[in-house]
């Protein structure tokens, strides 16, 4: 089995852009497409992951949990694979919830665990990489790359300052009309697929009867601001097809659509939405989609 993917950063300015389909068009670099030709798609699935490492850690425990590094983008922000570091927030936990059982601790928080991390080379990694994604964002890719260059293999991680992504991934945005238009090529249903036959072998269901799961504050607005001014870039950055503008049906215009039974709740459109109008909230029933494979 062949798994392959895209890290999209949700921080992209051009409201053409469509994550799904630069993942498409990525399966026929020769690269990749010499491990995928010959083969035959069985799973697909779509998910925002925290991938902004050492900045961007939550507080990691609570009154009867804790908050490991389950994926590999949760505290990794830029090697190329973060299983270590996933594997050693795990090893951490179990440590410090078998001194808390041990104490005869019930449900309270379990606090030692941030020291436990802190104490570790898990913390001292990711301090030492926490300027890597933010140098690029802020100073392009070949300057910013030269920052991290420097950065991590002569200085050691040691610069005396920190950089922070400051604009929210929802403000990125340039308007439609100031952004180069992006073509996609069709899909070929070898190596490249449509939105809806992969949705469809994501096992997503939900309830048909079930109330909409995805909440528009103002249900006008996508096709009274968003539409005009970023051509509403929902049709794009969903990776499931939930959202099309389409005609109404009294000819009144055009109507933002919500296919919600298609959700693979992967959440970029709570976060992504210029407008901040759309919420996602928890389907009724445990809907959605099941990736028994991946
Ligand atoms: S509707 Fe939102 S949460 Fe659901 S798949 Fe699309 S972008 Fe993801």
């Amino acid at each position: 089995q062949v798994y392959v993917g895209l890290i999209a950063d949700l921080s992209y300015s051009n409201p053409h852009l469509s994550p799904f389909d630069e993942f498409q068009r990525l399966k026929l670099h020769p690269e990749i497409r010499k491990h995928l030709e010959g083969g035959k798609r069985v799973a697909y699935g779509a998910r925002a992951i925290t991938k902004g490492g050492f900045n961007c850690l939550p507080k990691m425990s609570f009154p009867g949990g804790l908050l490991l590094g389950c994926d590999a983008g949760t505290l990794n922000g830029s090697k190329i694979k973060g299983s270590h570091t996933a594997m050693k927030s795990g090893l951490l936990g179990a440590e410090a919830v078998f001194e808390a059982l041990k104490e005869g601790k019930g449900g309270e928080e379990i606090t030692s665990f941030e020291d436990r991390f802190k104490d570790s080379w898990l913390y001292k990694e990711l301090y030492a990489e926490r300027n890597f994604g933010p140098a690029m964002h802020k100073f392009g890719n070949i300057v910013g790359g030269a920052i991290a260059y420097f950065e991590q293999n002569i200085l050691r991680g040691s610069l005396p300052f920190t950089f922070h992504d400051t604009t929210p991934d929802h403000a990125t945005l340039k308007p439609a009309d100031q952004a180069r238009k992006i073509e996609y090529p069709r899909p070929d249903n070898k190596l490249t697929f449509d939105k809806l036959s992969s949705v469809f072998i994501s096992n997503t269901n939900h309830e048909e009867d079930q109330p909409v799961h995805l909440k528009l504050s103002d249900p006008d607005l996508p096709i009274r601001e968003n539409l005009p001014k970023y051509n509403e870039p929902a049709q794009r950055y969903c990776p499931a097809g939930v959202y099309e503008v389409v005609d109404a049906d009294d000819g009144s215009g055009k109507k933002f659509q919500i296919n919600a039974q298609n959700c693979v709740h992967c959440k970029t459109c709570d976060i992504k939405d210029p407008a901040q109008n759309i919420t996602w909230v928890t389907p009724e029933g445990g809907g959605g989609p099941n990736y028994p494979n991946m």
